[in-house]
């Protein structure tokens, strides 16, 4: 075997508190965090260089090519890897795309080179890149708390989902800037709150799964993406309950019947350049 293709998910946030900010500069947050069906295609293959190419263009360095000369250097490895990544999932809008591009990463080439290395190494690993990456190494539905490395795994449920995106490109640290006062709320309740949502996944309506969502972030995306707001309007216009995930300015909502689903979703479509309605994967 000399190439691998690895699928990277990505996340939506039922939840996302903040629940402070340590000295260092990471946010503290409380997030129930969800991977869908939505994803990139990750391929890596033997090269004579380590190289990555993307289907669309992405700005800087590629978080995935980081993860692997990471990984490469902590294990004294000498192989080189051509990495290329099919973008599915849209850029810098709160989905996590360039941490499940690192996580497929990091898993494919373990898999590919066997490499030797524990999941707790990988972890820890991971969360040096990001914040978000030990969740996309994991998976499925977690409670995710400190700034991302205490993962409490749940029982996840297959639900459907309308996903759509504004096409504006949101910078996580502009909307932590933004979020100020928010910062320093921090809610003992909330970690009930968000185990009780993981809990009615299983059965409960879309209208009662989005009445316990929370995101402690809409107001500062709100305001530096008027966008989501416009596209949070259209959502509830045609019946459903829209969500920001992440620092946006992806919105989401739960739907119950997949016809509504498939309707909502050719409606977006007439006005943003981003809407599917896909799975949670369970
Ligand atoms: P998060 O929810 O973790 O904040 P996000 O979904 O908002 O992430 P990403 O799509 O991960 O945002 O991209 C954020 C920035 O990271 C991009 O603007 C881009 O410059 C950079 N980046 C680096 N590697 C990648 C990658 N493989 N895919 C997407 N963006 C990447």
């Amino acid at each position: 075997m000399n190439s691998i293709t690895v699928a990277a998910p990505a996340k939506i946030n039922w939840r996302l508190e903040i629940l402070g900010k340590r000295a260092d500069g990471y946010h503290i947050l409380r997030m129930l965090n969800q991977q869908v069906e939505l994803a990139d295609a990750v391929t890596l293959k033997l090269a004579d260089a380590d190289t990555c190419t993307a289907s669309v263009p992405i700005e800087g360095a590629n978080l995935a090519l980081k993860a692997w000369l990471k990984l490469k250097e902590q294990l004294g490895r000498t192989e080189c890897l051509h990495i290329h990544i099919e973008k599915n999932i849209p850029l810098a809008a709160g989905l996590a795309g360039g941490s499940a591009d690192a996580a497929a990463v990091l898993r494919g080439a373990v898999q590919l080179l066997q490499l030797p290395i524990s999941d707790a190494e990988l972890l820890a690993l991971g969360l040096s890149l990001g914040a978000d990456i030990p969740f996309c190494l994991t998976g499925g539905l977690m409670l995710v708390e400190g700034i991302g490395e205490e993962l409490t795994p749940l029982t996840p449920s297959r639900r459907l989902l309308v996903i759509a995106n504004p096409g504006c490109q949101q910078s996580t640290k502009a909307v932590f800037a933004a979020c100020g006062a928010a910062v320093a709320a921090a809610r003992d309740e909330g970690r009930g709150e968000a185990l009780a949502l993981a809990e009615s996944l299983g059965g409960a309506t879309a209208a009662a799964v989005a009445a316990l969502c929370r995101n402690d972030m809409l107001a500062a995306a709100e305001q530096l993406s008027p966008q989501i707001g416009e596209l949070m309007a259209d959502f509830a216009a045609l019946g459903l309950a829209p969500q920001l995930s992440g620092s946006g300015a992806t919105v989401f909502a739960p739907c119950d019947d997949p016809q509504l689903a498939e309707q909502a979703v050719a409606r977006l479509k007439e006005r943003w350049p981003f809407a599917v309605a896909c799975h949670t994967i369970a």
